[in-house]
C-alpha cells in the first residue's frame, strides 16, 4: 500500500535528496555537516565567540534563536531582528550557513530573509498553516519532530511543505517525551534509519534537546552518525552556567572542539566523513 505522503516518499523519488546551501554544504550528499551554536542568540559578542569555535572545530553550519517558543511567557523570548542579523554577519564571517527557528509567519519572513534554513520547532510541526507558509518561501526547511509525534505525522508535516512547491526539506529527530524524566526527552535513534528507509530527505537528530544533559550529548552525537544521521545538531555556549536557555544540554566551547575529531572518525566509520 502507498504511504499517506506521497512527495515525501522513497516511491515518488528514489534517489535522495541533496540541499546545497553557501559555502558549499550539502545536506544529504555523503558527508555528515555538523551544525553548532547556542539555544538562543543573547549578544552579538557571545554568538561570535561560539561561531569562531564552531568553524575552526570543523562545524558547517551555525545554529541560533532569534525566536524562542518558550514554556513560560515569562521567559527569555529571544533577541528578534537584532540577532538575526548577527547571525547572518557571524556566518558571513566565518564561513558558516546559518539556520534559525521561525514561530509565526511574520518571523519566517524575516528569518527567511537572514538566514540560510528556517527552522519550524516541535511546538510547530502541526502547525499547518506555518508549514503551508514556509512551504511558499524559497528557502529550506528544517522540519522538527513533535514531541509526541508519530514518524508518519512528521512525513506528513513534511508534505505539507512539499505541497507547497518547496521541496528543500530537512528532518530533525529530537526527542520524544517519555515515561522516563531521567532525561529531557528519549532521543529515538531508530527514528533515523526508518526514516532513511522511507523517505530522500535528508536526516538529522538533535542530541541537545534528545537527551537535555550535556554529558550525554557527545555519546548520542556519535550513536546518530553511526544510526545514518545527515546532520548533527549541537548546543554550545560559551557559559553555560549563564545561557538564557537550555544551558544544562549545551556543550563548552572546548567540549564541542574536543568532539568534533570524535564525530568524524565515527562517520568514517561507516563510511563518511564530517
Ligand atoms: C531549539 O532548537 O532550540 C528548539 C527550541 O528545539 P525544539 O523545537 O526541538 O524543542
Ligand atoms: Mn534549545
Amino acid at each position: 500500500m502507498s504511504p499517506p505522503y506521497k512527495l515525501a516518499s522513497r516511491e515518488h523519488q528514489p534517489q535522495n535528496t541533496v540541499i546545497a546551501l553557501p559555502y558549499g554544504v550539502e545536506l544529504g550528499g555523503p558527508k555528515v555537516v555538523i551544525i553548532g551554536g547556542p539555544c538562543a542568540v543573547e549578544s552579538e559578542a557571545q554568538l561570535r565567540q561560539t561561531a569562531e569555535v564552531v568553524a575552526r572545530a570543523g562545524g558547517k553550519m551555525l545554529r541560533g534563536g532569534a525566536f524562542k517558543p518558550r514554556s513560560s511567557p515569562y521567559s527569555f523570548q529571544g533577541l528578534e531582528h537584532a540577532a538575526l542579523e548577527w547571525l547572518q554577519r557571524a556566518g558571513r564571517d566565518f564561513g558558516l550557513a546559518v539556520v534559525s527557528e521561525a514561530v509565526d509567519a511574520a518571523s519566517a519572513e524575516l528569518v527567511a530573509a537572514h538566514a540560510d534554513v528556517v527552522q519550524i520547532g516541535a511546538r510547530n510541526m502541526q502547525n499547518f498553516a506555518l508549514l503551508k507558509h514556509v512551504g511558499r518561501l524559497r528557502k529550506p526547511v528544517l522540519l522538527k519532530r513533535g514531541m509526541a509525534a508519530t514518524i508518519t505525522e512528521l512525513l506528513l508535516a513534511a508534505e505539507y511543505v512539499l505541497a507547497e512547491g518547496n521541496d528543500r526539506v530537512i528532518l530533525c529527530e529530537r526527542g520524544v517525551r517519555s515515561f522516563d524524566d531521567t532525561t529531557r526527552n528519549l532521543l529515538d535513534l531508530t527514528a533515523l534509519p526508518v526514516l532513511k528507509d522511507r523517505t530522500h530527505l535528508p536526516v538529522m537528530a538533535d542530541p541537545s534537546h534528545g537527551t537535555g544533559r550535556r554529558e550525554l550529548v557527545g555519546p548520542m552525537a556519535r550513536a546518530a552518525i553511526a544510526a545514518g544521521a545527515d546532520a548533527v545538531m549541537i548546543e554550545v555556549h560559551p557559559s553555560p552556567e549563564d545561557a538564557l536557555s537550555d544551558g544544562e544540554q549545551s556543550l563548552r566551547l572546548e567540549q564541542f572542539e574536543k568532539l568534533l575529531p570524535e564525530l568524524g572518525r565515527v562517520a568514517r566509520s561507516v563510511g563518511r566523513e564530517i
